[in-house]
Order: structure tokens, then C-alpha cells, then sequence
């Protein structure tokens, strides 16, 4: 007895969730600092507070976080989608 089976390969892609925003944070990495920014929607706006709290404090090293909440679906669906 021999066993056959037919396997087929769909491509795939991921991408943002349309429903899901992406989030920025930004925390100084001062030793002596536990400075953190909010978690915003806004990448710009994340700066602008990192930058103003080296203005204040002079320290100017963070580590940056974005974060996003992905899907992934077939390839031939998301082409579907992208606009003409
Ligand atoms: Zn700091």
C-alpha cells in the first residue's frame, strides 16, 4: 500500500492590521534616569518628548520601541486590496 498526498504552497504576506495603530515609546537609558515616554500613536510626537527631555536633562541616549499588531493573509487576497 502506498499513501500519496498533494501539498500545495500559497505565499503569504503580513502587514499592519488595518484596525491596529502603531505605538512609539522611548525610555532614557541614564543610569541615573527612569524617564519613559507614554506610549503614543505618534512617532513624531515620541520624539519631539525624547528630545525635549535631553534639552532639559542633557541625556541623550533612549531606546526607541514601535510596536504594531500584524495579520498575515494570502498573497493573491492582499493584492485584492491594494488600490489601482
Ligand atoms: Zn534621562
Amino acid at each position: 500500500m502506498s499513501v500519496r498526498s498533494v501539498m500545495t504552497y500559497v505565499n503569504h504576506v503580513i502587514k499592519r492590521h488595518p484596525d491596529a495603530e502603531t505605538t512609539a515609546t522611548a525610555r532614557c537609558v541614564h543610569p541615573d534616569c527612569g524617564w519613559e515616554a507614554a506610549p503614543t500613536s505618534s512617532a513624531t510626537e515620541c520624539a519631539d518628548w525624547a528630545m525635549e527631555h535631553t534639552g532639559r536633562t542633557g541625556h541623550g541616549i533612549f531606546v526607541r520601541t514601535f510596536s504594531e499588531v500584524a495579520v498575515v493573509v494570502r498573497a493573491d487576497a492582499a493584492e485584492q486590496e491594494a488600490p489601482q
